[in-house]
Formats: C-alpha cells, structure tokens, sequence
C-alpha cells in the first residue's frame, strides 16, 4: 500500500511536532503555511528564550470545558518524552522557577532550528506562503485549496492553524472558520494570558513602575484567583506574570458581566503592621513633607498617586500634619488597593486563546474528529489552554505528537 498523504494545515509547534510524529511512522506528510516561514511564534516565547515545557504539567493543569480531556494526549507523550524528544534534537535543557524548562542556549531561535533541521532530515515537505482556505472531505481522503489557487489532496488532514493570540504571528482565528465549515462548534474564544485594563487616570504617570507584590482577582467580597511576583504598570492597567495568571478568570467574569477587581497588595502585612510601621516614619520625619516621608519606603512615582487615592490632597503640608485617619487610609491602600477592572489588552497582547474547537467532538485518545473521518486537531486552536510557565507549548507538543502518530495510521 502507498504511504498515506497527510497535510498538515499550520506550521506552529503543534503542527511541526505533528509533522515529525506522522513522518516517524512511515506517512507522506506536508505542512501547508500561510507565513513565508513556519514556527514564527515559538521565536517569540518565554521572551524569545522559550519555556518550551514545564515539569509540574500534566492534563489536571488545564482549562477545558471537557476536564480530562487531555489525559490521554498526556499518556503518549508526557513532560519527560518532551525534554527526551528535545535532547535528541540537541537542545540541553534547564529547570529554573516554577518547573519552568528553557533551552540552556537560553534561545528559542534554536529549539526552531532543531525543529526545522528535524522536519528536513526525515522528509516532510514544507509547503509556505500557503494560507488554507478550504477543505473538502471527498469520498476518500480530503481536497485542500489555498489563497493562491492551489489544491492538494491528502488522505487525512491535521488542523493546527492555532488559535486567536497575537494575530501579527499568523493564528487570527482563521482556523476556527476553517473546523466550523467542517461542522465543529466552536466554544467562543476570548484572549487567555493577557494585561488587565484597570480603571483610573493616573497609569500614564506611572507607566513602567514595577514592584514584587499579590494579585488577587475578586468578583464582589469573593476572592476568585490570586497570584504573587513582579508586578509592572502600564498606561492601561497593569501587567507581569501574576496578572497573566489570573487574566482568565478575570476575562470570564467581564464576559459574563459580572464585577471584577483587582486587590493589590505593595506590601505583604497586615493593615494594622503597616500603619504602625507608617506611625513610627512619619513620627522620625522631622520637617519632611508627607509626600517626602515615603521616599525610600515606596517608590517616588507612585507616591502622589497612593496619596491621591488615599484621599490626601495637599501632600506637600509637613509629615506631622497627617491625621490618623489619613494615615488609616494609606496604611490601607499600601496592602490593599482595589481597583475595577475594566478589560483586557485583548488579542494582539494575550499569550494563548480561552475557548476553540469543542473537544466533546472529538477522540481524546487519537484526536480525531467525531464528525469528519480522517480530520485531526492539535494545539492552541482545540478549547484547551494552560497557565504560564510552558503549559501551552507542552500542550501543543502532546496533543501534534498524538495527532501525527494517528493521522498517520
Ligand atoms: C508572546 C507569546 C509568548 C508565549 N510564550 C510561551 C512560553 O514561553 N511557553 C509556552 O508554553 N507557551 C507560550 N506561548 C503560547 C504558545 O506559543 C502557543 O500556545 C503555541 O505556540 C500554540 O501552538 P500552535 O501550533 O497550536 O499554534 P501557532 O503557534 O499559533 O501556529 C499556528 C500556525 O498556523 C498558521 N496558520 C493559521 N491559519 C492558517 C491557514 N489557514 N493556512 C495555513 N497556515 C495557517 C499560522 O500562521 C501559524 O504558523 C506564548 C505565546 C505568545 C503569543
């Protein structure tokens, strides 16, 4: 029997893995592009150093509307067969905080260079400049159609087209058109890993401030996320790692039009340790000004706006003026600031895509369609996404590694 022509539509990290996995187990296989290069988003990750897994991952660390989903994508190919499949590419790996594991070159640029010399040295064609604009299940096999004109023909056909995150890379959601035609439901898309858009005036003035505090998301009085790290202000609101991880949550509760704040904590005590703590400084500051009294303790760009909020108007007046209820006040905001929450950075910023092709249509143990024989989805564009920290990367690994061997079959 000939060897079964698989086409792979997308060459992000998921489509590439697919590639390899389909190849290793003896099909024809070729990646269809839109981009004139594939793997233009892994050069972006981790920062451009690429946290490509993460040794705490396992299928329990996802979203999904269909929880379990992943365990099976996770049984054939877990964390440790990803750091394996990598070391025999050639790149040496390192553990550093959180589980998070990154290339010891410290690039990203070279875990696509491995990826690439790979998907050459066993064979795949890689087909770019080639955006799919449709696909036709035939009686046997499919027929794909591109931008250009072009058509291919492919016995089974792997959808790796991503998801809605950072559009500039090429997964503008074109990918959800794409399964819908073929009759999949799409659990509505909103950006996943993303800056907060905070209300208030004042962030232009402090842009770029950045402080090691607590994120927490709250929906009323009910703490819903909460989250602990640098902390960095933008003109819009606020962003950095502890943002992302509480940026799904917050996008669900906007979405379903329920209150969402953000409760920062710049100094990690209790109210009543921090106004004492303010007591005995403003008791030592002499002829200090109010404003003064704080340099040192906070930084000098959020100063007047932590007094501004704090409801202290003339802060150039001498430190001893502070009355105790403004000081309450402060001491307050210092471990509890509250601030609503009014969107998010949306989808040019956020890092992965909430929501994607409803996975209750398809086999979790081969990531086949239940619609369409000899259809497969892998990666971002499946309702399956991850924290931060190389959970969506390890999902587009397990989930393109399972594809491939199936596609293949
Ligand atoms: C800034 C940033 C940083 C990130 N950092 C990390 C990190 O450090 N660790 C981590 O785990 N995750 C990270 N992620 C998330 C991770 O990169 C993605 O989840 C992962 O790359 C998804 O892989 P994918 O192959 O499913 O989709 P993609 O990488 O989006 O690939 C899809 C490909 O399909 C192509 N395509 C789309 N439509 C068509 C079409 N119709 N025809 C042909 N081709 C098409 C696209 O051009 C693209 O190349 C980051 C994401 C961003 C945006």
């Amino acid at each position: 029997m000939a060897n079964k022509q698989v086409i792979i539509v997308g060459g992000g990290a998921a489509g590439m893995m697919a590639a390899i996995a389909a190849r290793r187990q003896g099909a024809a296989v070729t990646i269809l592009e839109r981009n004139p290069r594939i793997g233009k988003k892994l050069l972006v990750t981790g920062n451009g150093r690429c946290n490509f897994t993460n040794i705490y991952a396992d299928s329990a660390c996802y979203y999904c509307q269909n929880p379990g989903f992943a365990a099976a994508a996770f049984a054939r190919q877990d964390v440790p067969a990803t750091i394996a499949f990598f070391e025999e590419l050639g790149i040496a790996h390192k553990v550093e905080d959180l589980g998070k594991v990154f290339p010891m070159s410290d690039q990203a640029s070279s875990v696509l260079d491995v990826l690439l010399y790979e998907l050459n040295q066993c064979g795949v064609l890689v087909i770019c400049d080639a955006q799919v604009t449709g696909i036709t299940p035939k009686r046997q096999g499919f027929t794909l159609s591109t931008a250009a004109g072009s058509q291919y023909f492919a016995d089974s056909v792997i959808l790796a087209a991503g998801g809605k995150a950072m559009p500039s890379t090429g997964s503008d959601g074109n990918g959800f058109a794409l399964a819908e035609r073929l009759g999949h439901s799409v659990i509505e898309p909103f950006p996943g890993l993303v800056q907060l858009k905070l209300e208030g005036s004042f962030f232009k003035q402090i842009e770029g401030v950045k402080f090691v505090g607590t994120a927490e998301l709250l929906s009323g009085r009910q703490s819903i996320a909460k989250d602990k790290g640098d902390i960095l202000f933008g003109n819009y609101g606020v962003s950095g790692p502890p943002i992302l991880q509480i940026s799904r949550q917050a996008g669900q509760l906007l979405r379903n039009n329920q209150p969402a704040s953000l409760k920062l904590t710049l100094f990690d005590m209790s109210q009543e340790a921090m106004d004492a703590l303010l007591a005995a400084r403003l008791a030592q500051a002499g002829a200090k000004t109010i404003e003064f009294s704080l340099v040192g303790l906070v930084n000098k760009r959020l100063i007047p706006v932590l007094l501004k909020q704090a409801g202290i108007s003339d802060s150039r007046r001498p430190a001893a003026e502070l009355s105790r209820r403004e000081r309450e006040k402060l001491s307050g905001i210092l471990t509890d600031w509250r601030l609503p929450i009014t969107g998010t950075k949306g989808w040019t910023s956020a890092q992965v895509t909430a929501g994607g092709v409803d996975t209750a249509e398809i086999n979790p143990e081969t990531l086949e369609s239940r619609r369409v024989k000899g259809l497969y989805f892998a990666g971002e564009i499946l309702d399956i996404d991850g924290q931060c920290g190389g959970f969506n990367l390890q999902w587009a690994w397990s989930s393109g590694c399972v594809a491939g061997q199936h596609a293949a079959l």
